[in-house]
């Protein structure tokens, strides 16, 4: 069976690279009916905080990349992990090395000066145990020095490395702490994981981490590197490519679906397909469609997957995630009348919005209570002329039965009897309603207001 695990050290907030990781973990496991689970990389004591650690839990919480079973800290287990240092060690398969700091520099000091390999070979890999000082020691990997070490990577196909490039790495340091590389093997085995998908950044370890396991007699699991994300420009990805913690776009109001549809692309594809669902996501996932060459960030791309999801949402999914959204912004709690309203009116909001902002701006004329706050351009369309011309209309739709069909047919019939064009009146209309010049369809606004409170702001607008 399938397991996989997203496994980040928490030194800051979710990068979006991080995020696109955990997906891809998530949807392979998911999609086989396979495990999906969470290790946070804790080893690093100095860099590792609990703030970090709960931005990330946050992150993944707001995508819905739900893990099965516990959080498993790494740190939590050194003493596994110095169990198999000293089980490797008892094998043979590694050595006590009492080499001091000062040693090993004036020996790559010396092969500096003679133009050898500076990798450090200890002189106590193949020393008699009865000539060991009683001084501290580090344990050491005996690493074989002929041959090599292959990787046969999903993504990266195959990758060799000489042996004699690959020092005797430590795996127990001799204050008798665990190393990460030693760490991450063990915690890999243990949780029973199948699949590693992970930054390309990581390639170099799986030759060091290929070592502890065939040491150890464990089977590797398969491996998949995928090319870390770039900026639009192609350009290793930084701060001043825009947005890289998950958390931004949170704030942003991207919803979540939209999110992950994008991040799914980056690095990823089937066939032409740009927009698609979550459970979409989770058949079509595969490892055979990760590209071999970095992706690009591309901001138009999001935006547009995201108007797609909106647009596509349940309303009352929508509604909940949208109030999710006002409750991480700080905002009051929306008003029961203004929730009836924005349930009622969800079907035009979610018309062409990116974003929570964005609906939000057209959900203006629903939170909007009286009187109606006009900004400056919905103030200057209500000039003089057209207040009267809203005074004439209100009469005539006192009678109207407020379907679309038949509000419709009033406004035509008034526009035409004024000598106009509807559009001419919407500009008033629109301000009237919503004191906003850019909004929902003037009929869209008057069916979610209903009738009463159209006509208590028309009366409102006219004079
Ligand atoms: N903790 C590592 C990171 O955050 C990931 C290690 C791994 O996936 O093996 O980059």
């Amino acid at each position: 069976d399938v397991v996989t695990r997203f496994a980040p050290s928490p030194t800051g907030y979710l990068h979006i690279g991080g995020a696109r990781t955990a997906l891809f973990n998530y949807l392979f496991a998911r999609g086989r009916g396979g495990k999906f689970l969470l290790r946070i990389e804790d080893t690093d004591k100095e860099r590792s905080t609990a703030a970090a650690t709960a931005a990330i839990l946050k992150g993944l919480d707001w995508l819905g990349l739900e893990h099965d079973g516990d959080v498993v800290s790494q740190a939590a287990g050194a003493a596994r992990h110095h169990e198999v240092a000293l089980e490797l060690l008892a094998k043979g398969k590694a050595y006590k090395c009492f080499s001091t700091q000062e040693e090993i520099e004036a020996f790559r000091e010396a092969a500096r000066e003679e133009k050898r390999s500076t990798l450090f070979q200890s002189p106590w890999r193949d020393a008699d145990p009865a000539t060991h000082p009683d001084a501290p020691y580090a344990i050491r990997l005996k690493t074989p020095q002929d041959g090599e070490t292959v990787i046969d990577d999903v993504v990266q196909g195959k990758v060799t490395i000489r042996n004699d490039q690959l020092d005797d790495m430590i795996l127990l340091r001799s204050d008798g702490s665990p190393v990460y590389m030693l760490a991450v093997v063990v915690d890999d085995h243990d949780m029973g994981v199948t699949h590693v998908i992970r930054g390309d950044d990581h390639l170099n370890n799986a030759a060091r981490q290929m070592g502890i396991y065939t040491a150890m007699g464990w089977d590797v699991p398969i491996w998949a590197h995928i090319p870390l994300i770039h900026g639009p420009d192609g350009k290793k990805l930084s701060k001043r490519h825009g947005a890289l913690g998950v958390e931004e776009y949170q704030a942003m109001g991207y919803p979540a679906a939209g999110m992950r549809n994008y991040l799914a692309r980056l690095g990823w594809s089937h066939g032409d397909d740009e927009f698609f669902t979550d459970d979409q996501a989770k058949e079509w996932f595969n490892l055979e469609g990760i590209g071999k060459s970095p992706a690009r960030l591309d901001f138009k791309k999001l935006e547009n997957l995201c108007g797609q999801h909106i647009a596509q949402a349940e309303d009352a999914a929508l509604l909940q995630e949208l109030e999710a959204f006002l409750g991480a912004t700080g905002a009051a709690p929306l008003t029961d009348a203004q929730r009836d309203g924005l349930s009622r009116g969800m079907f035009c909001l979610k018309e062409r919005a990116k974003t929570f902002p964005e609906l939000l701006e057209k959900a203006q004329f629903i939170l909007a209570s009286r009187p109606i706050d006009m900004d400056e351009k919905a103030a200057k369309a209500l000039d003089p002329v057209s207040r009267g011309i809203l005074s004439a209309l209100t009469p005539q739709l006192q009678n109207a039965s407020w379907t679309r069909d038949d509000l419709e047919e009033v406004l035509n019939r008034f526009a035409t009897d004024q000598g106009t064009k509807f559009g001419k009146l919407a500009g008033p209309l629109r301000a009237a309603l919503a004191g906003r010049a850019v909004t929902p369809s003037v009929f869209d606004m008057m069916l979610v207001l209903g009738r009463e409170e159209s006509l208590a702001r028309l009366e409102a607008a006219g004079n």
